[in-house]
């Protein structure tokens, strides 16, 4: 039926609304918000300003954000993507990824003499913060998270001998407490907002005074993008996630959908992977995105849909976004002084 969202329309010719098998209409429905947050959009843009301003190469410690395509164009430009400081030569520049580092990554890449540039996420910093606060004030403090998940390995960072990971359901018998008056939980930012209260409930069961967060750790724009696919997902046959296998919240959002109804759900990084058999007997297709995919990768999503008949797409918007973040202020002054427009991953 209607434009595509961003202005591309449809072909008259290529319509073929109806599943002549099922005799009802095909169509998608995109979820919105989708793709990229803030902390994400501030990330890449500080690795291309770094660039601009620096010229190649620039070391960035981990992906700067979960997806293939991102570290991929990046690479291609003269980005080092590198597990640890320890592969950054002595005086090079450095950029710390979205997801956070723990002090002692700071401590390192200082003793190495690394000129550093933080795009930890503001709202990953804003948990780090919590954590220091918490263990100050001699809490035992229960963080909700993915084990091995870089964002997790950052915050517990802040304090090893006070954090705790709860992950799964079992983690929460091991626990151990000096004083259940005294513990908190807090969690990483991409989780799955119903499982994490899940596992809240449990941590209640055994700690009466479990206190909550000031704020919500799960940051708002994974709690958007589940909520948006939470409503299209009861009318979606399928629901297509855009978003990479080492990305939280994308793989949240492939829980969320079959947790909400979707007939059946699938995270991909390109059009290209979606199985011609997913489709069949399909007539509604969800399409969204995690917080770390640039909305070419969706759009290309609609262009492989609409090649085969699902061409009347309809946005299901749930939030509008208005969240921007400045860049890390060692940037800043920089591009004051050499204010240059880098292209853009998106
Ligand atoms: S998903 Fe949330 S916490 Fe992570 S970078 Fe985006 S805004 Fe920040």
């Amino acid at each position: 039926m209607g434009p595509y969202p961003g202005g591309m329309t449809t072909s008259p010719e290529a319509t073929d609304l109806v599943d002549q098998d099922a005799g009802r209409t095909k169509r998608v429905l995109l979820a919105k918000p989708r793709g990229y947050c803030a902390g994400v959009d501030r990330a890449v843009v500080t690795v291309e300003k770094a660039l601009e301003t620096y010229g190649p190469p620039i070391y960035v410690r981990k992906e700067i954000v979960h997806n293939r395509h991102v570290v991929d164009t990046l690479s291609e430009r003269g980005v080092i993507f590198v597990d640890e400081t320890d592969e950054v030569p002595e005086g090079a520049l450095v950029v710390f990824s979205a997801h956070g580092v723990s002090p002692a990554v700071h401590a390192e890449a200082a003793r190495r003499n690394l000129r550093t540039i933080d795009a930890t996420c503001p709202l990953v910093t804003k948990v780090h913060k919590e954590v220091n606060r918490f263990a100050r004030e001699d809490y035992d403090i229960l963080l909700i998270g993915h084990e091995g998940h870089e964002e997790v390995e950052g915050t517990a960072g802040e304090a090893p001998d006070r954090v705790q990971l709860v992950d799964k359901p079992e983690d929460v018998d091991k626990v151990q407490v000096r004083d259940p008056s005294r513990v908190v939980w807090l969690s990483q930012t991409t989780l799955s907002v119903d499982e994490t209260m899940e596992r809240v409930d449990q941590l209640k069961k055994r700690f009466p005074d479990l206190q909550a967060p000031p704020s919500d750790d799960i940051c708002y724009a994974t709690s958007n993008r589940q909520q948006a696919v939470k409503a299209m997902a009861p009318e979606c046959d399928l629901v297509i996630v855009v978003g990479s296998q080492n990305s939280s919240n994308s793989k949240r959002l492939v829980e969320v959908a079959l947790q909400a109804g979707a007939g059946d759900a699938h995270l991909v990084d390109y059009a290209s992977q979606i199985d011609e058999q997913w489709l069949e007997g399909v007539t509604t297709v969800g399409v969204t995105s995690g917080a770390s995919v640039p909305d070419v990768l969706v759009m290309q999503v609609l262009d492989h849909l609409a090649e085969r008949g699902w061409n009347h797409v309809d946005e299901v918007t749930t939030a509008n976004e208005k969240v921007t973040f400045a860049l890390p202020r060692e940037l800043r002054k920089d591009l004051d002084d050499n204010p240059t427009k880098p292209r853009s991953v998106r």
